[in-house]
């Protein structure tokens, strides 16, 4: 059978880079990784079949469409996958790969493009039925104008930078007196780091549970879930700890996310792989926030419940394959936990940490999975993201998975500089945790007491 994608370029570095080489190997695709001044020591450079530098500014190199897609031509690569960050969700790349006659493993541009738009995606998933929050559908020009609008949708609100992400450029707004400057914080923010300082207001969910749903879709009309995952233990509203089924999550509630979530992917004619990313409150109610566009960094939990590869599947339907799989063959198995090891130093404020990591030991055995692009003597450089790898458990029960857990993070070291290692094994000593017994504000009230 002769495959269309014979050569992926990986526009990307680190854990995902390493992740989508290895895809590539097991399905005969020969991988071509790129790097950044930086990046030379990186081990997805060597695990490549080629790897080409990037000179210059080590952030823009991983950011320049001109420069990754004339190399992908000039090493004659068919496809280019974008991992996640970087220009994952640039449907501008999306489009200019399309023009240079590559295939990019990922949705259509105008769908990238669609929900690159937290409004504006608000606006087209409440059109084919999906709940949303109550909120702005423009951006706020006026203050006052923001101030009368969040006086009636009812104090605490949230601020939301439109084109943000990463848990950045959004503001909580408990009462009116502070919205004049939580307005111009958050859109500052954005402005600083997404170009584009816009943003709208929504309600604020007290406490609620981050549930999102895997969806994987075809070109032929294919659409399909891969399950739930709860990614409610966050700090500053970043992901820390990811969960594959979300515990305790009520049946009823499950069953009506997969629902929605399907339906619209369907109504929009999505391609290739998806997250919806909703908002779960006390009382059962669910609100979509957003969708991403990409392969995400927890989707190894999902992996590890279904056995189904995300990354090879994208590859597969980049290429125009059909699903091979109908819904009701997806055997959902046991639990799985994700923990992002950062390197950060707990006891300064978790600062980002870079250097030189002395010692490595990693942990193994059975249900244990380590996605990471880090090794002893390793040196991480400043420039990028903290986040240097992942530790990924499965057990065929809760319980199971939280004392795999313990035994997988106690095996694990890593010096030469601090990481949140030490932090995820009080997590999972904790009798919440325990209990499942998780919302979005559990570890940052967990983080009073452990310090
Ligand atoms: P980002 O794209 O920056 O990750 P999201 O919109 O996905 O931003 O939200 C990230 C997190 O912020 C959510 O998981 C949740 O903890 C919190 N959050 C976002 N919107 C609301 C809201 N309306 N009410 C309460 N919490 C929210």
């Amino acid at each position: 059978m002769s495959k269309k994608i014979s050569k992926v370029l990986v526009a990307n570095r680190g854990e995902i880079a390493l992740r989508i080489i290895r895809a590539c190997k097991e399905l005969d695709i020969k991988s071509v990784a790129i790097f950044s001044e930086v990046d030379i020591e990186g081990i997805w450079v060597k695990k490549a079949d080629e790897c080409y530098p990037l000179l210059g500014d080590p952030l823009d190199a991983y950011l320049n469409i001109d420069k990754i897609i004339s190399l992908a031509l000039k090493a004659q690569c068919d496809a280019i996958h974008p991992g996640y960050g970087f220009l994952s969700e640039s449907a501008e790349f999306a489009e200019a790969c399309d023009k240079a006659g590559i295939i990019f493993v990922g949705p259509k541009a105008e769908h990238i493009a669609l929900f690159g738009d937290k409004m504006a995606s608000k606006v087209a998933m409440k059109k084919i039925g999906v709940p949303v929050l109550e909120g702005t559908s423009t951006p706020i020009v006026d203050i006052k104008e923001g101030e009368k609008i969040s006086r009636e949708i009812g104090f605490p609100i949230i601020i939301k930078a439109a084109f943000g992400g990463g848990g950045r450029g959004m503001r909580i707004v408990k009462e009116e007196k502070d919205f004049k400057a939580m307005f111009e914080a958050a859109t500052a923010e954005a402005k600083k780091f997404f170009g584009k300082g816009d943003a709208f207001i929504e309600k604020y969910v007290e406490n609620p549970r981050h549930i999102e749903v895997q969806v994987i879709a075809d070109k032929y009309g294919n659409v399909l879930h891969l399950g739930e995952r709860d990614c409610s233990i966050q700090r500053r509203h970043q992901k820390v700890i990811e969960i594959a089924p979300s515990p305790r999550l009520n049946e009823n509630v499950r069953r009506e996310l997969y629902r929605v979530s399907t339906k619209a992917m369907f109504k929009l004619g999505y391609e290739s792989v998806g997250t919806i990313e909703f908002l779960v409150d006390a009382q059962d109610n669910i609100y979509f926030i957003e969708m991403n566009t990409r392969v995400q960094v927890e989707h190894p939990v999902t992996e590890l419940i279904t056995g189904v590869d995300i990354i090879q599947r994208m590859i597969e339907i980049a290429e125009g394959d059909k699903l091979q799989f109908l819904q009701e063959e997806i055997n959902f198995r046991g639990y799985a936990i994700e923990f992002r090891i950062n390197a950060e130093d707990p006891k300064k404020k978790f600062m980002p940490a870079s250097g030189t990591i002395t010692k490595y030991l990693t942990p193994g055995g059975p249900g244990v999975r380590i996605d990471t692009s880090v090794y002893t003597g390793y040196k991480i450089p400043p420039n990028y993201d903290s986040m240097v790898g992942k530790l990924i458990v499965w057990a065929l029960d809760w319980d199971g998975a939280v004392r795999k857990a313990r035994r997988a993070l106690d095996e694990f070291y890593i010096e030469g500089l601090p990481t949140n290692i030490p932090l995820h094994r009080e997590i999972v000593r904790d009798e919440d945790f325990i209990e499942g017994k998780l919302d979005t504000s559990y570890l940052d009230k967990k983080l009073e007491k452990f310090n």
